[in-house]
């Protein structure tokens, strides 16, 4: 700046993806899995179709072919919302933390985000973010039809055939 001033500009808020090791102890292997850490669901829309169908966050033994749930931690963002909703694992909550918990967490999200200007929640479970954040059952449904209709559009492509709705890799593909 030509008279000196600072202008500090708060970066936008980026999806990031990192990698989690998984375990099949019947088998003796180990894998990565891609998860979410943070996702902008302006540029990545298909984080919420994977979150109401519930396919974000799931693997498979390579060996064994066995379906796991990832357990992990990420946060949503909808700027269209100002909204970011930190989703953590439906156990954590039953597991005896209540509402301090709840708490607790929710004021770590408040400081991580004090800089930008969007309100915050904490959500634990897939099932909770659906109800409170992404429409509840009428939006599973379109969902549901939105990926039957893309199916439909895209015989041959083996990442959308025999899916029941988009998986983090899916999730990652702008
Ligand atoms: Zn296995």
């Amino acid at each position: 700046m030509a008279d000196g001033t600072r202008v500090e500009t708060t970066p936008e808020i980026m999806t990031e993806f990192t990698e989690i090791e998984m375990r099949c102890v019947p088998c003796n292997a180990s894998w990565s899995a891609p998860v979410v850490r943070r996702v902008n669901v302006a540029t990545h829309p298909d984080a919420r179709l994977g979150i109401l169908l519930k396919t974000m966050h799931r693997t498979a033994c390579p060996l064994c072919k066995k379906p796991r749930e990832i357990e992990t931690i990420f946060d949503y963002y909808d700027p269209e919302r100002k909204l970011v909703v930190q989703v953590r694992p439906a156990w954590e909550i039953r597991a005896g933390g209540g509402e301090d918990w709840y708490w607790a967490r929710y004021e770590d999200l408040v400081l991580k985000y004090a800089t930008y200007d969007v309100r915050v929640d904490v959500v634990f479970g897939f099932d909770e973010m659906i109800e409170k954040y992404l429409g509840g059952q009428e939006a599973v449904a379109a969902a549901r039809r939105e990926w039957e209709a893309r199916r439909q559009t895209s015989v041959g492509d083996a990442s959308v055939e025999g899916v029941e709705g988009p998986g983090t890799e899916e999730v990652r593909k702008v």
